[in-house]
């Protein structure tokens, strides 16, 4: 029974949930529908109880890996303990109940969070003024890019290059071309850092902005922040930070005192929606005071005591989400920064870093770290020295799902052979990075002792390695009956071969 697909457990008029009969008179679909818009056939649904529908999906959820579950040391992704007080707050009626289209006399208390959400941001970032309207950190992006263009356009010029540096988050380059602009790479100094003389290089007339990562991807902070942006600015160039990375940041220093003119933050991220898999975010983008009229609207304005929304802004790109963004997760950013305050957000940050760098000490013996300095939130090792055994990134990545571990994500940046960018994040205790440790030098040891173990991981999942590309081409659905009932990922027999 439980091998079968949830359609093969359908049974005709079997129902998880009956309506009493109405009592209200019944209407022709046809009569308030458009014929275009009316099935002709019902949907194929599987017919199942609810009970059926529960089982299917906690076994689903089973089968994977989570950060409720699995330490999750997925590099740039932050994917920290989310508190559960968070969903509390996030699901409290006078937040989850309410209608956009409600009017603002009707919301005071989600727009008083809004309007304190953005002075809270603009003292974590020392920016001047934000937008929540963003979806996601990639939206973000482009929200900005669009303030730049429009900051350009004002100024009666067509500047056309965003500078980039090798090692920036493939969405920077992505949302750059996306914005009409022409991306130019900025190659990494041998810090792993930009490289001074390669930006007076690249740097011209033409140059929009520059847009960097900091800390960036190998974890790095940009030392010369400052210089780089005086460069910038001199050309009446703006720049722009990816502040996704911005855990590293908390309560130590601020973007805005950097010289940076716009950035966006992930709040799904940094402060603890839970996210991947598609769900939700937010990329909230925050401005230096000279490009504050350059913000989408409506935002929220208070007056008296009371807030309301307001089309104000002189130069606007408009709107880039539908009424408020996603309030959800901003509510839930907004309980994280106030649980935690300044001092909390302050710690949060430091053990972000203390975490990362000892990881990092305590396993660039085996696993060599390219670009090695004093990290910030994450760090990149190569494991390049396994290959004379024949295993790459991928197998040891692959390897670690069998020791229980979520993988870090591997190949990037692209400037590092055979990558595993590692974030612990502030969350995790000693005793995991400890075991964590342990279970990537275990897996050096069996590739030299026993490579074809590595090179065929996982064993102990219950699906083995996957062709991906076929695996999404022509997706096997079907759990192989004898697993079930209690799966055991011990049993070997108790796995599907997607090939
Ligand atoms: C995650 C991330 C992004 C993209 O954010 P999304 O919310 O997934 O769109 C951009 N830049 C960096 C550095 C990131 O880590």
């Amino acid at each position: 029974m439980s091998g079968l697909l949830i359609f093969e457990r359908s049974v005709p008029g079997r129902r998880g949930y009956r309506l009493p009969p109405s009592d209200v008179p019944a209407v022709n679909r046809s009569d308030v529908l458009p014929a275009e818009q009316l099935r002709a056939a019902p949907p194929p649904l599987p017919e199942v109880a609810e009970f059926d529908v529960v089982r299917h999906y906690t076994k689903l959820s089973q089968l994977n890996f989570s950060v409720d579950t699995h330490f999750y040391p997925l590099g740039s992704c932050t994917m920290k303990y989310n508190p559960k007080v968070n969903e509390r707050v996030a699901a409290l009626p006078g937040f989850s109940l309410i209608h956009p289209l409600q009017p603002a006399s009707q919301v005071q208390g989600l727009l008083a969070l809004l309007y304190e959400l953005e002075q809270l941001l603009c003292a974590i970032t020392g920016m001047s003024a934000f937008t929540l309207q963003p979806a996601a950190g990639a939206q973000g992006e482009l929200a900005g890019l669009k303030i730049i263009s429009a900051y350009h356009r004002r100024k009666r010029r067509a500047r056309r290059t965003i500078l980039i540096p090798d090692s920036a988050h493939g969405t920077n380059p992505a949302s750059a071309a996306l914005s009409g602009f022409t991306v130019v790479q900025l190659k990494s100094g041998l810090s792993g850092r930009i490289d001074l003389e390669e930006l007076k290089r690249k740097l011209n007339r033409d140059v929009a902005a520059l847009m960097l990562t900091n800390p960036n991807t190998l974890g790095l902070f940009e030392r010369d922040i400052k210089t780089i942006a005086a460069l910038l600015h001199e050309q009446d160039a703006l720049v722009y930070m990816d502040g996704a990375n911005m855990n590293a940041l908390l309560g130590i220093s601020r973007p805005g005192d950097m010289g940076v003119d716009l950035l966006q933050l992930n709040l799904h991220k940094t402060f603890s929606t839970p996210h991947g898999g598609g769900g939700p975010g937010a990329g909230p983008v925050g401005v230096a005071k000279a490009l504050d009229a350059f913000l989408p609207v409506p935002r929220v304005r208070k007056t008296g005591g009371r807030y309301a929304w307001s089309e104000r802004g002189r130069f606007s790109v408009g709107r880039v989400h539908g009424f408020y963004g996603n309030a959800g997760v901003l509510v839930r950013a907004y309980t994280y920064i106030r649980t935690l305050g300044r001092e909390g957000l302050q710690r949060a940050g430091e053990s972000a870093i203390t975490n990362a760098n000892y990881l990092k000490a305590k396993l660039q013996g085996t696993f060599p770290v390219p670009f090695d300095d004093h990290c910030l939130h994450e760090f990149v090792v190569s494991v390049k020295r396994l290959k004379a055994h024949g295993i790459t990134a991928w197998d040891v990545a692959k390897r670690l799902l069998d020791h229980g571990f979520y993988a870090p994500t591997v190949y990037f940046p692209l400037t590092v052979e055979e990558a595993l960018m590692i974030e612990p994040t502030e969350t995790e205790s000693k005793e995991t990075l400890d075991q964590f440790a342990k279970a990537l030098l275990d897996i050096a040891h069996e590739a030299k002792t026993n490579p074809e173990l590595v090179r065929r991981a996982p064993q102990r999942m219950a699906v083995d390695r996957v062709d991906e590309v076929r695996a999404a081409r022509e997706p096997n659905l079907r759990w192989v009956p004898s697993c079930a009932p209690g799966y055991r990922p011990q049993d070997a027999s108790c796995r599907t071969h997607a090939a």
